[in-house]
């Protein structure tokens, strides 16, 4: 038996029940309205181990939609259909200490290639860059994709989630238009920002993602089937990509009060890993006002702490 996982089955449901009050100090995201009716109070927790022991707590149970967090998989995605020298023409690789959402940046910087494929400009950008016939044949080959990583094959969208944001996404869709006068995207709009929507409204639950991350835990390699899903450099990159924007314009914080790659998204998910070690999954919808879980970010801070695994 390993002490470390001893240990976390041990503490987990009481690390749990002490991060859930934070959730009180959030809001749930409401700027997609179908978001606003997830329970605010709830925070859930699930770990997978590289040798396949799955520990789960509190609501670990609750489905969510991805949404931010299907853009580590998606630039994964593209960087296997395209490799790394055309995909960092079209968007960059620095942090923005901007929020996720924001088009402050895409004005200012010449040529007007997005400062890295986390924010929203973007991993609509490389959404755009998925191979495909259509907006459809590419959306399949997304949720293929996640399938496989998750190894879940009944993962499938929240069309009610993807509805709401493709009705509401004006933002997103400003965004997209500015991106093609810049000459960043070309094709249709729509179909871009189709692509995009959907893969943010796939319907996951805690140990999807943990799943997913261990994958990227063990360098691209499902430890538990031996199948390598993503060549190791792509993954390296994703993990980077984490570490400095995952967590928006928190990363920093982040990167010191908890010290792991992490990506999070408005639903209140986050998707973590310790490197060899965990894939984790967490869900707590009440948000920070950076945009993430507040009651999540609390529990990895403790974790971390009391299990010292901060990278750093
Ligand atoms: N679909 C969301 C959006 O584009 C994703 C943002 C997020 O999770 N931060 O606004």
């Amino acid at each position: 038996t390993n002490p470390e996982i001893e240990r976390i089955k041990t503490a987990l449901p009481g690390w749990v029940e002490a991060g859930k009050p934070f959730a009180s100090e959030g809001k749930v995201a409401s700027y997609i309205p179908e978001l606003s009716k997830a329970p605010k109070e709830a925070l859930g927790i699930a770990l997978i181990s590289k040798d396949g022991e799955t520990i789960a707590a509190g609501d670990a149970d609750l489905s969510f939609t991805m949404q931010s967090i299907s853009k580590v998989f998606t630039l994964i995605l593209a960087l296997m259909d395209n490799g790394e020298e055309l995909v960092f023409s079209k968007v960059g690789m620095e942090p923005t200490g901007d929020n996720f959402n924001s088009m402050l940046k895409l004005e200012l910087v010449r040529p007007g290639i997005p400062f890295n494929p986390l924010i929203n400009a973007g991993a609509i950008t490389v959404s755009s860059l998925i191979e495909g016939a259509d907006a459809a044949d590419k959306s399949a080959r997304i949720l293929h994709f996640f399938k496989e990583l998750a190894a879940n094959d009944c993962l499938d969208y929240d069309m009610a989630v993807y509805r709401s944001e493709s009705e509401t996404g004006d933002l997103n869709r400003s965004m997209a238009y500015l991106l093609k006068d810049n000459g960043v995207l070309n094709g249709s709009v729509d179909d871009v920002l189709d692509v995009y929507f959907r893969h943010c409204s796939i319907n996951v639950r805690c140990a999807d993602l943990a799943r997913m991350a261990l994958v990227l835990a063990c360098d691209g390699t499902d430890p538990l089937t031996g199948q390598t899903l993503i060549p190791r450099r792509y993954v390296q990159i994703a993990k980077t990509f984490m570490t400095t924007c995952g967590m928006y314009n928190a990363s920093g914080e982040f990167a010191i009060q908890v010290g792991l790659p992490a990506k999070s998204g408005v639903s209140g998910g986050i998707l973590t890993l310790v490197p060899g070690r965990f894939g984790i999954g967490i869900v707590g919808p009440a948000l920070n006002a950076k945009g993430n879980s507040r009651a999540g970010v609390r529990l990895l801070e403790t974790m971390s702490q009391e299990l010292d695994w901060s990278m750093f």
